[in-house]
């Protein structure tokens, strides 16, 4: 049995620079600090920075009066920040770059009077910052995560809509509700394909070509992490069977009974220490050998909040 590795795989930018962030915050001004939800999507993660004395939480009132509150990645409606900014706390916002671009995109719509469609999944954080940048300012805003939503759509002008997406989203699905989008409202403006960040589609790249040439494929992942979930449904589409992981204690021994070819890759929020840990129980389980595949190589890097300073460089 030998693993075939994905590439690109694991952390992307915007997780790399959020948890910077808390690190940085929790060096300069002492534990504890708090962070409103889980600053990135993995238990691994979560689970290290509690230790550091980081506190989760998912409102601003949990967070006593002058203590220190950081944003998650996964960004947050104006009403949340306003809360914040009505409190005597110290702020800081890990919101990914590419999250705030699509906010800053639902603001300008806003603001102009056109309606606003976002593709995405209900109940995510990134669904409710996002949407949280129109209607907590009186602007009207739809979610839809199906072409069948977009039948469904009632909008007031439709010369006047536009559209935006969730980053971490399906790219095929997502290509199919904006079709549909652009067949009911022709005029409707948006990206030029989709806000799906360049992360979540070189990771389901790299997983489209490697579940081709797989039997199995590990996902290294947590259950709510949106993008890991979606390279799992995505080899599972190939017919590949696919499983989402947070380590290599949830690997089942008989899951690689006479495989020879495992594929191994792991989401935007998955550092590398546990994609190495699963190497390790494979290698204890008789793995023969490790191919890393061939993939593009990232250099996306994205700055600190200035008050920060500067990230080193390597
Ligand atoms: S997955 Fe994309 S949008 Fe999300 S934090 Fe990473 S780079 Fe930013």
């Amino acid at each position: 049995m030998n693993i075939l590795l994905a590439n690109p795989r694991g952390f992307c930018a915007g997780v790399d620079r959020a948890i910077e962030i808390v690190d940085r915050v929790l060096e300069l001004y002492g534990a504890p600090v708090y962070v409103r939800h889980e600053v990135v999507h993995n238990r691994f993660v979560v689970d290290g920075l509690k230790r550091r004395g980081a506190v989760f939480v998912e409102e601003v009132d949990e967070v006593p009066d002058g203590a220190t509150l950081i944003f998650s990645a996964h960004g947050v409606a104006q009403e949340v920040r306003r809360a914040a900014e009505g409190r005597n706390l110290r702020v800081f916002d890990a919101t990914c770059p590419l999250v705030t671009k699509v906010h800053l995109e639902v603001a300008r719509h806003c603001k102009n009077g056109v309606e606003v469609i976002l593709i995405g999944h209900a109940g995510h954080p990134e669904v409710e910052g996002t949407m949280g940048q129109c209607l907590s300012d009186g602007g009207t805003m739809h979610l839809v995560e199906s072409v069948a939503d977009v039948a469904a759509l009632r909008i007031k002008d439709p010369s006047r809509v536009a559209y935006v997406t969730q980053t971490t989203l399906s790219v095929d699905d997502t290509r199919g509700i904006i079709d549909a989008l652009r067949e009911h409202f022709p005029e409707i403006q948006g990206p030029k394909k989709s806000d799906i960040c360049y992360a979540t589609q070189n990771r389901q790249d790299a997983v489209r070509d490697l579940a081709a040439r797989c039997d199995l494929l590990l996902v290294v992942g947590s259950a709510n992490s949106s993008n890991s979930n979606r390279l799992r449904e995505l080899a599972e589409k190939q017919g590949c069977t696919a499983y989402l992981i947070d380590g290599p204690e949830d690997i089942r021994q008989d899951w690689l009974t006479a495989l020879p070819r495992v594929g191994l890759t792991a989401g935007a929020s998955a550092p590398e220490v546990l994609v190495e840990q699963v190497i390790a129980q494979l290698q204890a389980w008789g793995v023969a050998g490790v191919e890393e595949q061939e993939g593009i190589r990232e250099q996306v890097v994205f700055p600190l909040p200035r008050e920060l300073g500067a990230r080193a460089t390597s």
